[in-house]
């Protein structure tokens, strides 16, 4: 497999497959634009080595081809100013225009092409498609982790047009390496932490993990469904009824497998789904009518935290309780805490799965952990242990 460090761009024209989907408000002024940023280091790998630059994304979900408010024409003016150079724009990622745009480059120049979703062939996944996209460069790059676990044109078809000019970028093998030190080379104890709404979105990952870690630290939602389970008395907590074997039977696997799980022992409820609710402190498994659980309880603060610190790998993903109200934000900050203390002490910490990161960020712990994946669902999707399309299409 070729490497970004070590190839010759020299005189090449590098196709990088970012991840430029970033927020707009209604002026089409970027809001957050961590993703562009992230992409910068390996644009300029590919300019300082003496090749030309072609930038492909997607940007929102278009529905009927191209429409203004999805152009990423908006974002030419941001990246110009992050490069210190004048980005050149394509009105669109195939054809005539960006034919014509992309012969011209000369090394040191940087072409973004106009957003793929415009083409229905790009999530399609159009073979013809993918190779108009891979004639306009002579080397394939993908940088887009966000999307890795969709087989669409431009994140996994044009790599077989490159069967051997393709390469990770650096955000790609930031993400891998850092979820492979986890999964494959994790230090123990490792505990991962799961929250989050639901059972349901997690069992996939739970039951992946099983075989790979010695903690197993459950809070959100999810544990109400467990303490139901356990045949507790939970209120008016959220629960998937339909979930209960599900979590006997992860239950009964974690003590086969001498996994230790733990489900919150006390809970903050609330008698409404509000940061105003009533609250009242109870165990978890005796939650009075009338109340839900929104947040993990001081005692399995105090008891997570003593688990995580001990850990030498982490792997975190989702909320133990509804941070976004303070009223229950707690227990999330507390494990935040806790895993930043860890890390501090020469743990490996990886957060991950949008609502945990969002979690570190407002507890401002972002750079006090060791890595924060960018990856959403292509994240759950590798801890799941399938083999991303994108990832796949590069290693093969
Ligand atoms: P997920 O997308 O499954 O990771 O779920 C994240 C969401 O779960 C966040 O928006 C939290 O507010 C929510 N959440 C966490 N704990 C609870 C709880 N005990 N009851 C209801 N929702 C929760």
């Amino acid at each position: 497999m070729k490497n970004i460090d070590t190839y010759n761009f020299s005189g090449k024209k590098a196709l990088i497959r970012v991840d430029f989907n970033v927020p707009l408000n209604a002026e089409h002024v970027i809001t957050d634009d961590t993703r562009i940023r992230a992409a910068i280091p390996t644009i300029n790998k590919v300019l300082s080595g003496g090749g030309s630059v072609i930038l492909m994304s997607h940007l929102g979900r278009p529905k009927d081809g191209p429409a203004n408010k999805y152009s990423l024409k908006h974002l030419v003016a941001h990246l110009s100013q992050l490069l210190s150079l004048n980005v050149k724009f394509a009105e669109d990622c195939t054809g005539e225009k960006a034919t014509s745009a992309a012969t011209s480059l000369k090394p040191g120049d940087v072409l973004l092409l106009e957003n793929l979703r415009f083409h229905k062939q790009e999530e399609a996944g159009a073979e013809e498609f993918a190779k108009q996209l891979a004639s306009l460069g002579d080397v394939y790059i993908n940088d887009a982790f966000g999307t890795a676990h969709r087989a669409h044109a431009s994140t996994t078809i044009v790599a077989h047009f490159f069967p051997e000019e393709k390469m990770f970028g650096y955000v790609m093998s930031g993400e891998l390496n850092s979820i492979d030190k986890v999964l494959k080379n994790a230090e123990r104890p490792f505990t991962a932490i799961m929250g989050g709404a639901k059972v349901s979105g997690k069992i996939s990952i739970i039951t992946n993990l099983m075989d790979k870690v010695d903690n197993i630290i459950i809070g959100g939602g999810m544990s109400y469904t467990f303490a139901k389970a356990l045949g507790g008395k939970v209120g008016s907590s959220l629960v998937e009824d339909d979930r209960i074997q599900t979590a006997l039977d992860i239950l009964s696997t974690a003590k086969e497998k001498g996994v230790n799980i733990y489900i919150p022992s006390d809970s903050i409820c609330g008698d409404k789904f509000d940061n105003a609710a009533k609250t009242v402190h109870c165990l978890t498994i005796d939650i009075p009518d009338g109340y839900m659980g929104l947040d993990i309880g001081p005692q399995a603060e105090e008891e997570y935290a003593s688990v995580i610190e001990n850990s030498k790998t982490i792997l975190w993903n989702g909320p133990m309780g509804v941070f976004e109200m303070s009223s229950f934000e707690s227990g999330t900050k507390s494990v935040a805490l806790a895993v930043a203390a860890a890390t501090a002490k020469g743990a490996y910490s990886l957060v991950g799965g949008g609502d945990s990161v969002a979690a570190v960020n407002q507890f401002h712990l972002a750079d006090k952990v060791s890595y924060v994946s960018t990856g959403g669902g292509a994240l759950l999707e590798y801890m799941e242990g399938i083999e991303l399309p994108g990832v796949k299409a590069i290693r093969e």
